[in-house]
This record gives C-alpha cells, structure tokens and sequence, in this order.
C-alpha cells in the first residue's frame, strides 16, 4: 500500500505538468539567452513521455515514472539531475509517514546527489542555488520559507557567472539573467509546497520568479 506521503507527492504530478508546460516558452528563452536552448524542451519532453506513461492501461507509479523518465530519458544536464532528485523525493515518500518529512529528506537526498554528480557548489550559478538554501530553509519545517528561499536563491543567480556547465563557456552573456535550471528548480519546489502551503502562496512565490524572468529576458526578442 502506498503511504500517505506518496499519495500526496502523486497528487502533485497533474499540477507540476501544468505548471512546467505553461512556464515552458520563457523557460526556453532564459536558456537561449544563457545556455543553449534546450532546457525548457528537455523538461517538456521528459513530462510528455511521464504523461503519455501514466495514461497506460496498467499506470506505473508516478515519481518511480517521473524518477526513470528523467534518469534515462531526458537529455541535457539538467534531466538526469532532476531524476536525481525525482529518485530522492520518490524513495523517502515511500518510507516516511509525513509529507514534510519526505520532503525534507527527499530535497536534501537530492542536493547531494546532485552535488556527489555534478559537482557543484553555491555560487557556480547553478541549480544547486536554488536547491541549497530551500534546504536550510526546510531543515525548520517551514515550507513557504521553503518555496522564498528557492525563488531568492534562483533569482540571486543573475548576478553570478557560471562556473559549471554549458553556460561556463558564455562567460558575461548570461550574466543578469536567472540559471535556467535554478528556476526549474524553484518552479518545482513551489508546486511541492502547494499540498502544504496551498495554491495561494505558491502562485504569489511563482509569479514573482516568473515576473522577474521575463522582465531579464524581455529586451532579447
Ligand atoms: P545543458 O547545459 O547540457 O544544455 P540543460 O539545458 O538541460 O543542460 O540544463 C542546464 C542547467 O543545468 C543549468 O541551468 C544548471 O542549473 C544545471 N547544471 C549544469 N551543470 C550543473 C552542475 N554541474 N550541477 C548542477 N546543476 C548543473
Ligand atoms: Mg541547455
């Protein structure tokens, strides 16, 4: 039998559908700008393929699906890190009894698997920016601090150069714009939080990140 934490974690995989596949577009463009473009449509693709899964007769698991999608399937360098922390949230769900444990646990699992991989510490410009402080934030059990601290961390990424990854090489040019898997990262969290914090807080955290994207990415038509 499923526990109650991973019922309330599969409970969140229509929303976080709707929420990448509508943030999907700016996404693509802070990723043009600063990387190579393909972020928003690595993440898109890798929901579609866990969408198109789950709507199988027999209906594997959610985040096990999410987890394997994202592992094996999606490409770039943020997808694998996102099975990463797809595997950590999955596997803690399945032994906690709270949500918020699971949570805690699963989103520090998953930032040192992320870091044991990829190597990367606060202030490369990278998803771990979001990720970092979400954690501290979580370690007191305050989930709307939780979603600030990663839409902070995420917004604090325009003004660091990468040192980690494809954006490495742009040196200057990405420089004022957000890490685009930083905000992948804070998007995620934000719907994690909703079956805690609910929809309200979320979309407030949720539109301050997104208004701030586009008004980085607003001159670059
Ligand atoms: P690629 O750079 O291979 O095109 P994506 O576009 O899929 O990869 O993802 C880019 C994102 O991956 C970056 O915005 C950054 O947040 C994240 N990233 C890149 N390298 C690392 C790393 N070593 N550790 C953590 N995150 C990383
Ligand atoms: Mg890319």
């Amino acid at each position: 039998m499923s526990s109650e934490a991973m019922t309330t974690l599969d409970s969140t995989v229509p929303r976080l559908q709707e929420v990448f596949f509508a943030a999907e577009p700016a996404l693509t463009k802070l990723d043009e700008i600063t990387g190579d473009g393909d972020f928003g449509v690595n993440l898109r693709e890798g929901l579609s393929e866990v969408a198109g899964r789950l709507a199988a007769p027999d209906s594997p698991a959610p985040w096990d699906t999410l987890r394997a999608v994202f592992l094996d399937e999606v490409g770039g360098t943020s997808g694998p890190l996102f099975g990463l922390l797809f595997q950590s949230l999955d596997t803690r769900a399945a032994r906690s009894d709270s949500y918020i444990d699971a949570l805690q646990a699963g989103i520090s699992d998953g930032l040192a698997a992320i870091q044991r991989v990829g190597e990367a510490e606060v202030g490369d410009r990278t998803m771990v920016d979001a990720l970092a402080p979400a954690v501290e934030a979580l370690h007191a059990g305050d989930v709307g601090a939780m979603v600030s601290a990663a839409v902070d961390g995420a917004l604090s990424t325009a003004a660091l150069r990468a040192r980690r990854g494809r954006a490495s090489y742009l040196g200057e040019r990405a420089v004022g714009h957000p890490d685009p898997g930083a905000v992948g990262v804070a998007l995620l969290l934000c719907v994690l939080a909703e079956p805690v914090s609910g929809t309200e807080a979320s979309d407030r955290e949720r539109a301050r990140l997104l208004d701030a994207v586009s008004g980085s990415t607003s001159g670059n038509d």
